[in-house]
């Protein structure tokens, strides 16, 4: 297969689900969402499929002519049995067999992957890392998830669950991960984790500018309410903020020594805060890993950004397609 072929992709999410009818080559011909919040998947797939359709229909298309499908899942998930398994922001998604939903709905092949990994491929086929043959992603939002691409190949690991990068232990003293183990990466650096301490040790202090940021409102408070008292300067913020950076580089460092990778591609909170991020960052990263590695090892924000939910579904089709040699990336780009 050497001719860009059409694909259509579904990015899952708790708030919104992306549909995107893109080509083999990176070109994105339309997309739309579909509203999931608290929603039950009886009533949200087959608008999934109408959209889908849709989608086809005004690029003069018809199911027909997919090469395949993709879905990006939030965990936790069967990936072998395409099935999404009750992800925290989705409590009405009970054991949904979405791939073969959408398999027969659109009479084509389909492939599901969790959306780290699919955060890894687009980027390796068509954002910063394209053509790295040693590549990690991190989500870097409210948990922190992984994808490895090692020798041109993702890593998916014996029960598919290879990648789990924010759940291994780097203080066993350290707080309490949402996962049960103590002291894990995300549990020190995931947004989640880090606006429950906020909560924690802000209580009382309605006054403090991080709980003013969120409008006194405790529920709310946030990365972007930290990130907006670090740039005014205060100094619980700004503590806080460095600590957190220097655990990232923790973090990061020790995956630069286990995988030697070319590029580590991250995302939310380094491409949303910028410099104020990436420069602590790299900073602290000589104490975590080998000058060789690093010295070898481009650290930087995604280059996709929010585009990269138009790319999540669609990156795992052409993976699962390459995997078959049926795809070989960046040939038309
Ligand atoms: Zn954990």
């Amino acid at each position: 297969m050497t001719a860009s072929f059409p694909v259509l992709g579904f990015d899952i999410g708790g708030t919104k689900i992306a549909v995107c009818l893109g080509c083999s080559d990176g070109k994105i011909i339309a997309s739309g969402r579909v509203d999931n919040k608290e929603r039950h998947p009886d009533d949200v797939l087959p608008e999934l499929v109408a959209l889908g359709r849709q989608l086809l229909a005004d690029a003069g298309m018809t199911s027909t002519d997919l090469t395949a499908v993709g879905i990006s899942a939030p965990a936790p998930h069967d990936i072998p049995g395409g099935r999404i398994t009750q992800p925290t922001n989705m409590k009405k998604w009970v054991d949904v067999p979405i791939r073969d939903y959408l398999r027969d709905a659109f009479a084509t092949t389909a492939y599901m992957d969790n959306d780290a990994n699919a955060g890894a491929l687009a980027e390796w086929f068509f954002g910063t890392g394209k053509k790295c043959r040693n590549l990690l992603y991190l989500t870097m939002s409210t948990g922190i998830g992984g994808g490895i691409i090692t020798n041109g190949r993702l890593v998916h690991g014996h029960d598919y669950l290879a990648g789990e990068v924010g759940h291994f232990s780097i203080d066993p003293d350290g707080p309490q991960c949402n996962c049960g183990i103590r002291g894990c990466y995300e549990a020190f650096c995931g947004g989640r984790a880090m606006a429950q301490r906020m909560q924690r040790e802000l209580a009382g202090q309605p006054d403090h500018p991080i709980v003013r940021y969120a409008n006194g409102n405790y529920d709310a408070i946030d990365m972007i309410c930290l990130e907006k008292a670090v740039r005014d300067g205060d100094a619980y913020a700004v503590a806080l903020w460095d600590e957190m950076c220097r655990r990232n580089a923790q973090g990061i460092g020790g995956l630069i020594n286990i995988f030697n990778p070319e590029m580590i591609v991250l995302g939310t909170i380094a491409w949303a805060a910028g410099d104020l991020f990436m420069t602590p960052l790299q900073q602290y990263l000589p104490q975590f890993c080998w000058p060789v590695q690093l010295r070898g090892c481009r650290v930087i924000p995604s280059g996709l950004k929010r585009r990269i939910g138009d790319y999540a579904g669609i990156s795992v089709a052409l993976n699962y397609l390459y995997e078959q040699d049926r795809f070989q990336p960046w040939q038309e780009q």
